[in-house]
C-alpha cells in the first residue's frame, strides 16, 4: 500500500467512527448510509488510490473536469454527479454518470429525459431542492416542486429516486439540522403523492462539515470532499 493510500485508510477509519457514532444516536443502521467521495479538489491518481482502499462511490461537480477522470476510472465505482449540470452539458453526464444530484429546473428534466430516451435508459436523479432559501445557492424552491413534479411526470426517462440539498455554511452543525430535516420531510410528502417517477428513497446531504448531523436526519448519502481527500 502506497503512503497516499495508508492516509486515506485512516482518514476512513476516522470517518468511520464518527458515521457509526451518529447512526448509533439515530438509531440507524450503518448500511443505510452510504459514502460519496467528492474529489474536485484532488486528480485522477487519487481516484485510483480511493478506489483501491474500497471507497465505491465517486462524486465530481463539474462536467469539464469530470469526464478525463471518469475516462481513466469510470469503469471502476459508481459515479455521481453532484454539481450544477448546465443544460448544453447534460449529454456528457448521461451514460456516463449513473446518478445526478443537481437536477432542479424543468429544462434540465426535458433534456436529461431525452438523453435517457436516446440512450434507451431511465436516468436516475435527485431533486435538489433549495431548503434554506439562500440566493447563492441551486435548487428548486419549494415552492415549485408539486409543480415540478406534475410537469415532469409524463417523462419516462427520468427517475426520481432521492433529494439532494446543501446546508448553509455555518460555524455550528446544529445550525443545518432544520435544513436536513426539512430534506426529509419533503421525501415523506413526495411519496404520499405516489407518482410514479418520483419514488423517492434516497437523501443526499451533509458534507464534511456536516454529515453526522445529517445522518441524524435520515441522510442516505453524505458527499464528502475535504475531511477525505484535501491535501495535507
Ligand atoms: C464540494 C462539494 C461537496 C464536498 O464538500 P466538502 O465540504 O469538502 O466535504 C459536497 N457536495 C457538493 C455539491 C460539492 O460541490
Amino acid at each position: 500500500m502506497t503512503k497516499e493510500q495508508q492516509l486515506l485508510k485512516e482518514r476512513l477509519q476516522s470517518i468511520e467512527a464518527r458515521i457509526q457514532a451518529a447512526c448509533d444516536r439515530a438509531n440507524r443502521k450503518r448500511e443505510e448510509v452510504k459514502i460519496i467521495a467528492v474529489t474536485k479538489y484532488v486528480d485522477a491518481d487519487a481516484i485510483g488510490d480511493l478506489l483501491a482502499v474500497g471507497v465505491e462511490n465517486i462524486g465530481e461537480n463539474r462536467v469539464q473536469d469530470a469526464l478525463p477522470k471518469h475516462q481513466l476510472h469510470g469503469d471502476k465505482g459508481i459515479w455521481h454527479f453532484i454539481g450544477h449540470l448546465q443544460t448544453n452539458k447534460a449529454k456528457e453526464v448521461v451514460g456516463r454518470f449513473p446518478y445526478i444530484h443537481s437536477l432542479d429546473r424543468l429544462s434540465l428534466a426535458q433534456e436529461l429525459n431525452r438523453r435517457g430516451e436516446a440512450l434507451d435508459h431511465v436516468v436516475k436523479c435527485f431533486l435538489q431542492i433549495n431548503i434554506s432559501g439562500e440566493e447563492t445557492k441551486f435548487g428548486l424552491s419549494p415552492n415549485d416542486v408539486l409543480a415540478f413534479l406534475r410537469e415532469t411526470s409524463n417523462m419516462k426517462h427520468i427517475s426520481i429516486v432521492g433529494l439532494m440539498t446543501m446546508a448553509p455554511v455555518v460555524e455550528n452543525q446544529e445550525e443545518a439540522r432544520q435544513v436536513f430535516r426539512g430534506l426529509y420531510e419533503w421525501k415523506q410528502r413526495i411519496n404520499e403523492m405516489a407518482f410514479p417517477h418520483a419514488q423517492v428513497e434516497e437523501l443526499s446531504m451533509g458534507m464534511s462539515s456536516d454529515f453526522e448531523v445529517a445522518i441524524e436526519e435520515g441522510a442516505t448519502y453524505i458527499r464528502l470532499g475535504s475531511v477525505l481527500v484535501k491535501p495535507e
